[in-house]
């Protein structure tokens, strides 16, 4: 059984041996570099992992991380991405929920438990030449790689993509959205957020370069607006608020910037206005929407967004969905709408994953058959109009902070959690473009007397910062004496929300 995506490499190794397939300045390595080092280290996982065992692979955005995968892949191994600015208590919990056989840690392992490869032992097993026998290659219905989101009890849920899925995902990248051969790919998104899948395959498999943007470059305006120009990028892609962010800088134009001519999102709402500032700055680029949920892979729908796209909707399209998936737009209580009625999105087809990684509970209440066919319950309102999929906004409380996704659950549970919080309820402010703005955490503190609440609020967001990512940490604190009750005597979530919105 063949893996396409792993010849295809192999086949760039081959036509064009010195590409670079990540930049990393003079440091650079190239797809026969990627090669031979992967297959190197496949040879030793394949002598001394056993087989189809998840794999961690630890750190930021480096070409160790794409070397690791693809040695994963040639092994018979899935991979778990897990990004270097995870906090220690959040890496513990995959680490466990996960059941790796072993971390290929390119940044600093931060457990004591684990066994590793650390960056110098990759380096040493990497420069051998070996070959693996390629008897185990992922292929079909093996996961490829499984990727951590945020669950509503605080702990991660491990979303498994098979082979399949991944291929599913990738012809449909190839086909509908106008790549080239050896482009410039941006790749910004952590590789734990699979986003970052839709850079790291299609450069992979076109000859491409990759070229990254690491997190401290997107935290400070200068060094962004600064960095963008050398990079000489081809195709962006990322959330469409990085790219709210870029465009602040009015040199973000295809004057300055000739080379970049095409640009793909997803991961959250792209506002109008966004769009539409882009299109005025790039002209003759292709500017993509394109949506879905990690458990579908990456994403399963995509519209050019056009002039004519942005004068006849204010709520932009997330377009026409794959050719080999269905979309259902089904009612509360499980009966298929028609066209123009708002529904819970469905997905149905080869895209669909297996479901949560040890996790039956949870994969039942999400993912099952329709009309015999892989399905996933995506949570998500929307409808259908003329072939084109529109979103409506969430059915639940799961929420997008510049593309993360984010259980606010997952966040009440860890503030609960914390010393003298009895109890919490984080909800978020929108704005006009249906965008969190802020995430605002309604506290009942166990303090009997007054207390500062400037100090308390900087001590709780400390602690929190241990637990969860910091894009999780909510900007408000307010202090109250009770969470308001619904009639089941469930904290009212959504009588906050409507409060804080109001
Ligand atoms: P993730 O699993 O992190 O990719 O998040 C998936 C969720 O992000 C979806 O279920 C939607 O709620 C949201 N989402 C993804 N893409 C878009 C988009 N283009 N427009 C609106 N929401 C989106």
């Amino acid at each position: 059984m063949k893996n396409k995506i792993v010849e295809t490499i192999k086949g760039w190794s081959e036509k064009k041996p010195n590409n670079i397939f990540f930049d990393e300045g003079e440091d650079s390595l190239t797809y026969l570099e990627l090669e031979n080092m992967s297959n190197s280290l496949a040879s030793y996982l394949e002598k001394n992992e056993e087989s189809y065992k998840n794999i961690i692979v630890y750190g930021g955005q480096s070409s160790r991380m794409v070397i690791s995968f693809l040695a994963c892949t040639k092994s018979g191994h899935g991979y778990i991405p897990v990004d270097g600015h995870t906090p220690v208590d959040r890496i513990k919990m995959i680490y466990e929920e996960s059941e790796a056989s072993c971390v290929i840690a390119v940044d600093e392992w931060p457990l004591d438990e684990g066994n590793i490869i650390n960056l110098s032992l990759f380096e040493e097993i990497t420069s051998k030449g070996e070959l693996p026998s390629f008897k185990n290659v992922v292929t079909e219905n093996d996961v490829y790689y499984t990727i951590f989101t945020s669950g509503t009890t605080g702990k991660p849920k491990g979303v498994q993509i098979t082979y399949s899925n991944l291929e599913s995902f990738c012809n449909w990248m190839l086909e509908d959205f106008d790549l080239k051969t050896e482009q410039r790919f941006l790749c910004q998104a952590p590789f734990s957020f699979d986003l970052s899948v839709m850079d790291l395959y299609p450069s992979l498999l076109t000859g491409g370069t990759l070229i990254p943007m690491e997190k401290k470059m997107v935290e400070s305006f200068p060094l962004l607006f600064g960095s963008i120009p050398k990079m000489n990028l081809n195709v962006w892609v990322s959330t469409p608020s990085l790219i709210e962010i870029c465009l602040l800088n009015p040199d973000f134009t295809s004057e300055k910037l000739s080379s970049l001519e095409n640009f793909q999102f997803c991961g959250e709402e792209l506002p109008h206005n966004v769009a539409k500032k882009l299109i005025e700055r790039f002209p003759n680029a292709s500017v993509f929407n394109t949506y879905g949920p990690t458990e579908a892979t990456v994403a399963i729908t995509s519209v050019r967004i056009t002039e004519d796209v942005l004068n006849n909707s204010d709520r932009l399209p997330l377009g026409k969905v794959k050719s080999d998936t269905e979309l259902v737009i089904l009612d509360d209580e499980g009966k298929r709408l028609s066209d123009g009625e708002v529904g819970e999105i469905i997905i149905v087809g080869p895209g669909v994953s297996i479901g949560y990684f040890n996790n039956p509970e949870k994969t039942e209440e999400a993912f099952f058959l329709f009309e015999g066919k892989p399905a996933y319950k995506t949570g998500d309102a929307g409808l259908i109009k003329n072939d084109l999929l529109y979103y409506k906004g969430r059915l639940d409380f799961q929420i997008k902070w510049h593309g993360y996704r984010i259980e606010l659950g997952d966040i009440d549970h860890h503030l609960t959690m914390l010393n003298k919080v009895i109890n919490a309820c984080v909800v978020p402010k929108y704005n006009k473009n249906h965008k969190v703005q802020q995430l605002v955490s309604y506290i009942v503190y166990d303090e009997p007397n007054a207390f500062d609440e400037k100090e308390v609020t900087k001590l709780l967001k400390e602690e929190l910062s241990k637990k969860v990512m910091d894009y999780m940490i909510p900007q408000r604190f307010i202090f109250v004496e009770s969470l308001p009750l619904t009639a089941n005597g469930k904290v009212d979530r959504k009588g906050l929300i409507n409060e804080v919105n109001k």
